[in-house]
């Protein structure tokens, strides 16, 4: 594995792949591989990008990925399909073959994440392959999600700046959108601008801004685009590079860099290792689960037995 983070550091994308496979697939690996590149991670600036199926997201992603190359920007992008464990595969196919306009270009870098198993783990994952990326200096970082809900508000937290992608005539777009969307987006997109109603969806996303909980002093930026003509996209860009100096000036950039909650997730994940295989075994805890059932025991109980147990008297 040594070999391989040495390539990545060298800038190798097979080796990239790599070792995205790997930490993608085995938390161990993903503990060893992080804890060897992590000193090597924090320079690129991650965006994130969401919206429904649909409204032109990958079209987009491939035109920000053009304009970022134009200046001189490496670029990877993570394209997370968490729309569906089943469907996700074929999807995610597709999503490739539009990235790859140029699949001589070493500066762009594609992949693609599946969902698996629970959502703290695709975010995870997610995480931990930006940090490969990182490693492997690309300039920016692009995670691009589908789906709805949860996942794209976990991701949305790795992300500096998070784009929220509509597009005019989708009927109910705008009202479809959970509210938890709204209140990530830094920046909203038109996109498909050519089409009637973009003005419309405009006037629509100010509003709902109007009900945003969240106080900043970043107001965010609405820009409309037409991702297959490319009009308006390079604007769009410089929205986005206007929003990194507010991040900047304001040293919330920081904060952005890694959120508690991920590392919470760590601790938690360990833990539940712990009493399902190393420590206890499976069988230690479903004897639990069966003295709860039969009322022997009450579920809390149970819990702080069960941290007694491990050895966590204070909690
Ligand atoms: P995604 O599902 O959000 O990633 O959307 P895609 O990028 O796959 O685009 C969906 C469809 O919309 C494709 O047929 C694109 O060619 C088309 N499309 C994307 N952007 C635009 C745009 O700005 N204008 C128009 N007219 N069509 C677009």
């Amino acid at each position: 594995m040594t070999g391989l983070i040495e390539k990545v550091l060298a800038g190798d994308l097979v080796a990239a792949a790599k070792l995205i496979t790997m930490v993608e697939n085995n938390r161990d690996d993903a503990a060893k591989t992080i804890k060897e590149i992590f000193q090597y991670t924090g320079n690129a600036y991650i965006i994130g990008i969401t919206g429904s199926p649909g409204v032109g997201k990958s079209t987009l992603v491939s035109e920000m990925v053009r304009i970022f190359r134009e200046r001189n920007q490496t670029v990877g992008v993570i394209a997370v399909d968490a729309s569906s464990p089943f469907t996700g595969g074929a999807v995610l196919g597709d999503r490739i073959r539009m990235h790859r306009h140029k699949p001589d270009d070493a500066g762009v870098f594609v992949r693609s994440m599946a969902t698996r198993g629970h959502l703290g783990g695709v975010s995870v994952a997610t995480r931990d392959a930006s940090f490969v990326m990182d490693a492997l200096g690309r300039d920016v970082i692009i995670i691009e999600t589908v789906g709805v809900g949860q996942v794209e508000l976990e991701i949305a937290k790795m992300a500096y700046t998070t784009v929220v992608a509509l597009a005019p005539g989708m009927g109910d777009s705008i009202q479809a959108i959970k509210a938890g969307i709204m209140e990530i987006g830094d920046i909203f997109v038109v996109n498909k601008a050519d089409h009637d109603g973009a003005d419309a969806t405009v006037m629509d996303i100010h509003n709902m801004l109007t009900f945003r909980t969240i106080k900043s002093k970043w107001e965010p930026q609405i820009y409309k685009t037409s991702a297959v003509s490319g009009k308006g996209v390079a604007e769009f860009i410089d929205g986005i590079e206007k929003h990194k100096r507010y991040l900047k000036n304001s040293d919330l950039i920081n904060k952005k860099k890694y959120d508690k909650e991920q590392l919470l997730y760590l601790v938690k994940e360990r833990v539940e290792r712990w009493i399902l295989a190393d420590k206890f075994g499976k069988e230690y805890f479903d004897k639990y689960v069966k003295r709860i059932i039969e009322r022997e025991v009450d579920p809390y109980t149970a819990s702080e037995n069960i941290l007694k147990e491990m050895g966590l008297h204070q909690v």
